[in-house]
């Protein structure tokens, strides 16, 4: 039995976004759990699909001694404030320090946090670890897909590993993994030879969708073939976070085994596999007004929803939650049978609180946190109201107690707009059976998020159009001011 400090800090930060992350952000709960620390850290990520979880289940069967340190995360935004960097990483050393002895550590990270005071959040947190644990005491790392992986990240941790689907459904799946990895350098004290690789050019996000080539050949062909490697031991491959305006943006590959020349001799196939596959990161991208016609031409002829993917202004990847791109075109074509939402309108939905089920109210919904936006007028009905309290229950959001504040659905004509208190990108569809909607019986969905909803929605969705109505999750990372960037690195796959 060994005794193993456990604990996690999330945030993915979209650089170019307008809000940057405050240490508020973190102690409240969303989606996931708000900030928790010892005994209540164990209690508050039971259940819930992230991978500490999966980390946690797995060390508990294994008989092991779990000592919970702080873990915390925030909906993805601009940099995480210095203030929020350093006191949640100051939690997480002071519990460690009060914790030592361990024989290892896990943690819980994203991989592409960018601090106010720096670029690499996940480096120098681990870093810090280094330091205090000491070269021996094994550490291991669960990442997100989309991170940023540094240098530093592979020097400071003696294993790295990366989900392997987008939308996420493997969080926990990847925590018990590098739980065994951590397992391993324990039982044995040996440690890995590491390579790490990176392409030079950015993956955009909707292109790195795990159901679509060439990601998903890339994840289900080239990544095993990287792990049947001789000598390999674990590898993996991170789509990168494109939105991060920092040297170390964009996909990467790490690849561990038990000789250098091995993982070398691997990681440069497996570089080979990725780079070959850069023009085909590639899909239409469909403009407000036209996507609203050609769902209402094809939900014309079917049973089923289409969804509209409000990409760029997708809270899990630094949307506000709050652009009105998308309302404006289905006022404008009068689409009836559609929701469109959620918004992150606390004050709307207050408002619609007071008025009560079955008012008539004007609202300004939106519009309120990006430059260049402006409210909507919104006038409709009061349909339905919601605490923001209920279960997620789909592929990834399944057992998450969602804490959205005042939640609200008004009624514009056969147009239903939802509304609530917080940002967080519509990924499962017991956000709108909340509001009293169910999904399967809606004509169009305009949904704000870019990929992740498509694990819930893609299976009742008679077709999925993705939508680039203004807003800060850029689709087009090849139109963005990059200043940090590493030279030569191509910021639209394909292009020089
Ligand atoms: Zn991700």
């Amino acid at each position: 039995m060994a005794r193993i400090a456990v604990g996690g800090f999330q945030h993915e930060t979209n650089t170019f976004a307008p809000i940057k992350a405050s240490f508020d952000k973190f102690e409240r709960p969303d989606a996931w759990p708000g900030l928790c620390q010892g005994e209540r850290l164990l209690s508050s990520v039971d259940g819930v699909h992230i991978p500490i979880t999966g980390a946690v289940d797995h060390f508990r069967l294994s008989g092991h001694d779990i000592v919970p340190l702080v873990w915390s995360s925030a909906t993805p935004s601009a940099h995480v404030q210095e203030d929020a960097y350093e006191r949640i990483v100051g939690m997480m050393l002071a519990d460690l320090k009060a914790a030592l002895p361990v024989d290892g550590v896990y943690l819980d990270l994203h991989g592409a946090m960018v601090c106010a005071h720096f670029e690499d959040g996940e480096g120098e947190l681990l870093r810090r670890v280094r330091a205090l644990v000491g070269p021996d005491i094994p550490v291991s790392v669960s990442l997100d897909l989309h991170a940023n992986v540094t240098e530093e990240m592979v020097r400071y941790a003696d294993a790295l590993d990366i989900y392997r689907t987008y939308p996420h459904i493997d969080m926990g799946e990847t925590g018990a993994r590098a739980a065994r990895h951590l397992e391993i350098f324990m039982s044995t004290g040996g440690r890995w030879a590491k390579a790490f690789r990176r392409p030079d050019f950015l993956v955009p996000l909707n292109f790195g969708c795990t159901d679509i080539d060439p990601a998903k050949g890339l994840y289900e062909k080239a990544l095993p073939r990287a792990l049947a490697g001789g000598g390999t031991t674990a590898a993996a491959l991170a789509m990168g976070f494109p939105l991060s305006d920092i040297a170390a943006v964009g996909p990467s590959l790490v690849v561990y085994g038990d000789s250098q020349s091995g993982v070398d001799a691997v990681a440069n196939d497996f570089l080979d596999a990725l780079t070959k596959e850069e023009a085909r990161f590639g899909d239409r991208i469909w403009q407000p007004d036209e996507a609203v016609a050609e769902a209402t031409r094809l939900a014309a002829g079917s049973s089923r929803p289409v969804v509209l993917a409000d990409t760029q202004d997708n809270p899990g990847g630094g949307g506000t939650g709050d652009t009105t791109g998308m309302l404006r075109a289905l006022l404008a074509a009068k689409t009836e049978g559609a929701v469109v939402g959620l918004f992150n309108d606390a004050d709307s939905a207050e408002k619609a609180h007071r008025a009560g089920v079955g008012a008539q109210i004007t609202l300004q919904v939106g519009g309120k946190l990006n430059p260049g936006d402006s409210p909507v007028t919104v006038e409709g009905r009061v349909e339905k109201l919601g605490d923001g309290r209920f279960v997620g229950t789909g592929p990834m959001w399944g057992g998450a107690n969602y804490e959205m504040g005042l939640c609200a659905l008004i009624d514009v004509d056969g147009l239903k707009v939802a509304i609530a208190s917080k940002p967080e990108q519509t990924g499962d569809q017991s956000m709108y059976r909340h509001l009293g909607i169910e999904p399967s019986e809606m004509k169009v969905i305009a949904l704000k998020s870019s990929v992740h909803f498509r694990a819930d929605f893609a299976p009742i969705a008679e077709a999925v159009l993705t939508v680039a109505a203004p807003g800060p999750v850029y689709v087009d990372t090849g139109a963005l001011d990059f200043d940090h960037i590493r030279p030569g690195v191509r910021q639209w796959p394909g292009t020089d």
